[in-house]
């Protein structure tokens, strides 16, 4: 598949609850773009996400890929489009190398080391004395939040899939290393599309198109400048960000 993602009036509700956690959604998500998803905790990010992953049954051709209805489609066969990093990803006791192929021998350390380039951690890797041959958790070396991020970030982007989508996935990494990783990706993945859910305009600022959640529905949507525009949610979580990133010293604002 290429990857074309299209969700059109999708309503859903977790099973035994009346209120919908999502109404309305309908994305056009194509090969090669990045579309961005912001709102508040509970609005909905994870649910979407969870559901293209068709963790939960939806209704008919709401979400399709290249046409299909995810529905109609192999599990297993869709879930090999869809490379997905959580918050919080598993790391195993073992070396970063098993944890970034996931126990997949197909692949070389050479693809194993790009994927990391991409996620900003082959540096870090290689600067542990055993290299990605580190055993990391319980039994090894304890990785930092942003660490472990990235670790997931490299096992999803090792796999090369069509689709992509990042759940908060780069919530404990900097700002700034942050948007470099999805600046570089926004330029690396030339066929991928990516969903990129996320809390910081810094780092979605440059999506094609970004996507506003409030309560299960769209409240706004365009690219940066559009949003800024609307004065809604999107432009004040800007203005609060701003200030955040400017209060040590004046001018130095992110935006
Ligand atoms: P966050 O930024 O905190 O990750 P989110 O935007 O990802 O939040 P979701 O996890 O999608 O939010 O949750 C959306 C709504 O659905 C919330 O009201 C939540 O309580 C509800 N919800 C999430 N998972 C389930 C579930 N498994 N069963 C029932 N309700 C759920
Ligand atoms: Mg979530």
């Amino acid at each position: 598949l290429t990857g074309h993602l299209c969700i059109s009036n999708l309503d859903f509700a977790y099973p035994g609850r009346k209120e919908e956690a999502l109404s309305g959604i309908s994305i056009d998500l194509r090969p090669g773009k990045m579309i961005g998803v912001l709102g508040r905790t509970g609005s909905g990010k994870s649910t979407l996400a969870n559901l293209i992953l068709r963790l939960y049954e939806i209704p008919e051709r709401t979400i399709m890929i290249d046409g299909y209805d995810i529905r109609e489609l192999p599990l297993a066969f869709l879930r090999r489009q869809i490379a997905y990093a959580p918050q919080d990803n598993f790391l195993f006791s073992t070396t970063l190398e098993e944890n970034i192929r996931f126990f997949d021998d197909s692949y070389s350390l050479e693809q194993i080391r790009r994927a990391a380039g991409l996620a900003d951690f082959d540096d870090t890797a290689m600067s542990f004395p055993d290299g990605y041959g580190t055993v990391v958790g319980e039994r090894g070396m304890t990785l930092s939040g942003g660490q472990k991020q990235r670790v997931g970030l490299a096992r999803a982007l090792l796999r090369q899939t069509p689709l992509l989508i990042l759940d908060d996935a780069l919530s404990a990494v900097d700002t700034e290393t942050e948007a470099r990783i999805l600046e570089r990706l926004r330029n690396r993945l030339a066929n991928s599309a990516c969903l990129i859910i996320g809390n910081r305009i810094s780092a979605l600022r440059f999506c094609d198109e970004i996507i506003v959640l409030e309560d299960g529905r769209i409240s706004e949507r365009g690219n940066h400048d559009e949003l800024l525009r609307n004065s809604g949610l999107y432009a004040a979580i800007a203005r609060m960000q701003s200030e955040e990133s400017s209060l040590p010293a004046d001018g130095g604002g992110g935006l």
